[in-house]
């Protein structure tokens, strides 16, 4: 059958949207319709080569839709189901998943990401076999996708509020539950407010955090934390961020920094405004060939740690349903992050919008529910 959908054909060129064939769903597959996706900045770096992917590739990577077809082995799910597509498929049986990595599953990441798990392909236009951003693809009207790819969407919430779950609020949130752990009365620095930072922020005040600290170069993004919790704020294109996170704790330094961009430089910067014993959790993605380098001698002598996080070691069929619920009880704020929503068409300007650093996130609604 056809679906419209959004497609990098090229690097560096705009996104087409276009009718292409999506085929029906083989073994452990769903077809789904899909109701709401969010646009996050990673679609963005597929577009402009940032991360590397094979094309032409169909974006979207956090969606929440309906099953409208099952294939073989579905066991558990039935046309109509209302479901959520997280980035990251979790098998639950290899040993990554099992050995508390379920973010990183062995069958996630095995063979080609843009492909189904089975190593073929379910959107085509002509001859042409077109790749799908993480296995989902939600930036098209309807998808294929295994069902780990899929967790139940428990009823009472909105198709827009779960597809948020998809990638940037369960990165941010969960890198403070899940991968650090931050315990009540934590004193933590967020660096860089945008979609991910600003979950890093409210997952901290949702931890107890007693003091968290702020940083990013643009105003209206530290305005925009302190609406998420953030309660100390750090302009690093007018200070020297380490220094004055210093000031701002005593001289001791931070017992937790978030860095949720991405560069070395202010992974450095996370690394440095640590205290003693402090760690320096690492959720933004740096480019391929990058590196780092940081005073060594104050891991030993001041214990400090540095861990990585990816999509906040989350187990997505716990957690996106747990964070919903803290949603329902008014703790997670959701309806916030949504700052523009644009038909699929417009997918370039809501590229071009976010690199305005206009939106917290844009969002692509094909279709609105009561709920
Ligand atoms: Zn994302
Ligand atoms: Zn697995």
């Amino acid at each position: 059958m056809k679906t419209k959908a959004a497609i990098v054909y090229k690097f560096n060129e705009p996104v087409i949207v276009e009718e292409i064939e999506v085929r029906t769903p083989r073994d452990s597959e769903l077809m789904i319709k899909i109701a709401a996706s969010g646009i996050c900045h990673s679609d963005y770096s597929v577009m402009n080569g940032t991360i590397p992917h094979d094309l032409p590739e169909v974006l979207g990577h956090e969606g929440a839709g309906t099953v409208v077809e099952i294939g073989p082995n579905t066991e558990g799910y039935q046309v109509g189901d209302r479901v959520m597509l997280p980035f990251v498929s979790s098998c639950g049986t290899c040993s990554r998943c099992r050995s508390g990595h379920p973010t990183l599953c062995e069958v996630h990441f095995s063979g080609k990401r843009g492909k189904l798990i089975d190593g073929t392909f379910r959107f085509h236009k002509g001859d042409q076999d077109i790749y799908q951003f993480s296995r989902i693809g939600t930036l098209s009207e309807y998808t294929v996708v295994h069902t780990n790819s899929v967790v139940p969407l428990p009823d009472g919430y909105t198709f827009e509020n779960a597809a948020l779950l998809g990638c940037g609020v369960t990165t941010g949130v969960s890198a403070v539950t899940r991968t650090a752990q931050v315990p009540a009365g934590s004193i933590v620095a967020v660096i860089g407010c945008g979609g991910v930072g600003l979950n890093v922020i409210q997952g901290a005040r949702l931890a107890g955090a007693s003091k968290i600290i702020a940083v990013d170069q643009i105003t209206s993004k530290l305005d925009q934390a302190k609406q998420f919790g953030a309660t100390d704020f750090v302009n690093s294109k007018d200070v020297d961020a380490v220094e004055e996170v210093k000031n701002l704790t005593n001289g001791n330094g931070v017992q937790f920094a978030f860095e949720a961009i991405g560069l070395p430089v202010t992974i450095e910067m996370a690394y440095n405004m640590l205290g003693v014993g402090g760690n320096a959790v690492i959720i933004g993605i740096t480019g391929f060939r990058d590196t780092i380098t940081l005073p060594a001698v104050f891991l030993p002598i001041w214990e400090k740690k540095i861990t990585g996080s990816f999509f906040g070691s989350c187990l997505p069929s716990e957690d996106m349903p747990y964070l919903l619920g803290l949603y329902k009880q008014k703790k997670l704020m959701l309806d916030e992050l949504v700052s523009k929503y644009y038909e699929l068409e417009e997918i370039n300007q809501a590229f071009s919008d976010m690199e305005e650093g206009e939106n917290i996130r844009g969002m692509v609604l094909f279709e609105k529910d009561a709920n």
